[in-house]
């Protein structure tokens, strides 16, 4: 198994550490050429509106997005759900190309400025004890269509949701030792792959 992990910008070493301590192999992706050779890819935290404007250059949301249409797997966590959410709250990432496919609307920041990043323990369905959530300039999702599975709340809102291949969390699941949502996102993909 290869995870590809989005590396324009953001938090992208960490979940390159966190599937390197579980033994997965990876690869950092930047072109489309990269998406050639993985078998699902982590799109990281950061700041979406970076993202957006480094990837325009190489044509890789295009190509992405058209792998994901077909079923790669996909996990975007706080900037990456931010992609990948079909709908924003507003216009703030102007014309360029996201990625869309996970039937959501979703607020940016609307956790708060950086100062106001907190951790707080949530349920996440499929593992027995709480997770240590980071939210840093958080996402909220504030809507989400019928085929989306809520795999976990804060505060009665939905921070880990779950599209059959398209995966999205608004905190950061790298940050911290406890690996066991990349271990449910990679499990899960052995039923889809
Ligand atoms: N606020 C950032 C954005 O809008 C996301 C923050 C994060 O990824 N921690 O892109």
């Amino acid at each position: 198994m290869r995870v590809g992990v989005l590396s324009l910008q953001g938090a992208f070493r960490e979940h390159l550490g966190v599937l390197d301590s579980l033994g997965v192999g990876s690869r950092k992706v930047t072109r489309p050429e990269h998406l050639e050779s993985i078998d699902s890819i982590i799109l990281p935290g950061g700041e979406s509106s970076a993202m957006v404007r480094i990837a325009a250059t190489t044509g890789l949301f295009p190509a992405l997005e058209e792998k994901i249409s077909a079923g790669l797997p996909v996990f975007g966590t706080c900037a990456g759900l931010i992609l990948l959410a079909d709908r924003l709250t507003d216009d703030s990432l102007g014309g360029f190309d996201r990625l869309g496919g996970l039937d959501v609307t979703v607020a940016r920041n609307a956790y708060g400025r950086q100062r106001e990043s907190f951790c707080a323990p949530v349920q996440v369905t499929g593992l027995d004890s709480t997770f240590e959530a980071t939210f840093i300039r958080a996402p909220q999702i504030l809507n989400f269509g019928t085929d989306v599975q809520v795999l976990s709340e804060y505060a009665e809102v939905p921070v880990l949701v779950r599209q059959a291949n398209i995966w999205g969390g608004s905190f950061h699941p790298e940050l911290g030792t406890d690996t066991r949502i990349h271990e449910e996102f990679l499990h899960s993909l052995t039923a889809i792959v």
